[in-house]
This record gives structure tokens, C-alpha cells and sequence, in this order.
């Protein structure tokens, strides 16, 4: 599997996933509830994109669970826009540049952008940069200020 691009992941839900999947699992999907990576990828039509069964606890789980991207309708990839956008929610960033970027409304980039800088409130600053790979720093700073 070869590294995809952020810009790439802004593209389709299932590149957003696939990045998000990259970043948060470098050495292969782990199960997030009893830690085996006895786990499969989940295909069909009919199943929301990237979800996964374990085969050692038979739960099903996706690279979003227990993130900032959980529980929300926005789907992954305008996250992952917005993300990127205001640095992981340290830099002023105004919701109708949001909207207008991510192509959501004023008032769901608003509530985006509330729950970005939460987030960032309680991850680790990630340094300033111009690379686009900052997205992923920001990611795992992310995760990794997650109780
Ligand atoms: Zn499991």
C-alpha cells in the first residue's frame, strides 16, 4: 500500500479513509477494542466506507472511532480539509472559508471549526509548516491527546 498524498485524501471518502487508516496504523489496521490485527476490511455498496471486523472480538470499527471525526454527519474528507486549512484548528481561519473550501454551510463549517479547536486544545502543538504532511502530524497529535 503506498503512501497517498493528503491533497489525494481531500479527493473521495475512501482516500480520506485509506489516509486517515495510514496515519493512525503505520505497521497495519489494529483493532481498537482488544488490540488484534486480525482484522478485515469490510466491502460493499450497502456498508459505510472503511469499516473493518475483528476476527478475534467480532467487532466492527472504522480509523474515525474515538476521534474528533466520530458522530458527525460531515463526511471524512471535509474534515480532513478543514484539518488542514486552520492547522488542526490553531490558525483563524473564518466558517465561510470553511464552507466555501470543504463546500459545506457557514453554519456546519462553524460547528466544524468549534469542534476543531477543542481538539486542539487538547492535543500537543503540532510546529508550523507549509508541507502537506503537517495534516498527518496533526492527526496523530490528534490521537495521541486522546484519553
Ligand atoms: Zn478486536
Amino acid at each position: 500500500m503506498g503512501k497517498i498524498s493528503p491533497f489525494a485524501a481531500f479527493a473521495d471518502e475512501r482516500s480520506a479513509h485509506r489516509y486517515l487508516e495510514e496515519v493512525l496504523w503505520p505497521n497495519g489496521t489494529v483493532c481498537p477494542y482488544c488490540g488484534s490485527k486480525r482484522v478485515v476490511r469490510l466491502i460493499g455498496n450497502s456498508l459505510r466506507t472503511g469499516r473493518f471486523k475483528c476476527l478475534a472480538c467480532q467487532s466492527g470499527f472504522s480509523a474515525t472511532h474515538r476521534t474528533l471525526f466520530e458522530d458527525t454527519s460531515v463526511p471524512l474528507r471535509k474534515w480532513l480539509v478543514a484539518v488542514y486549512l486552520t492547522r488542526g484548528g490553531n490558525a483563524r481561519v473564518s466558517p465561510q472559508h470553511i464552507a466555501r473550501v470543504a463546500k459545506v454551510s457557514p453554519l456546519v463549517a462553524a460547528k466544524m471549526l468549534r469542534r476543531l479547536q477543542q481538539a486542539a486544545n487538547l492535543a500537543p502543538r503540532v510546529s508550523s509548516s507549509s508541507r502537506p504532511d503537517i495534516l498527518a502530524a496533526i492527526l496523530v497529535s490528534f490521537t495521541q491527546a486522546l484519553p
